[in-house]
């Protein structure tokens, strides 16, 4: 059987008594639609991301391709997952640091 362990605090999941939450997060570059000029109005842009995509993939998609496109996986217990929807973005290291005086 698969164990599967909380990626935030670690903690071993059991399948029997614990509900396992899975966070799926998709990160990529936005193309700002103000600079896209009027003959580009007809482009696919979702077609002009995949061409992109794949000329990384045949550059060096290891260490390019995360700039442009991400997709990342976690697993959490149900604790953390109360944390996580509080905050998904970890601000409150960025609140911590605003309030410091230098
Ligand atoms: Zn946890």
């Amino acid at each position: 059987m698969i164990r599967y362990s909380c990626d935030l605090c670690q903690r071993e999941m059991d399948p029997d008594d614990d509900l396992r939450y899975v966070v799926q997060m998709e990160i990529y570059a936005a193309f700002d639609p103000t600079t896209v000029s009027e003959e580009d109005e007809d482009r696919d842009h979702l077609q002009e991301i995949q061409d992109i995509l794949e000329r990384l993939e045949q550059a060096d998609a290891d260490r390019v391709g995360d700039d442009v496109y991400q997709r990342l996986r976690f697993d959490l217990c149900p604790e953390c997952r109360k944390k996580f929807v509080k905050n998904p973005l970890g601000k409150e290291h960025a609140k911590v640091l605003g309030f410091s005086k230098n």
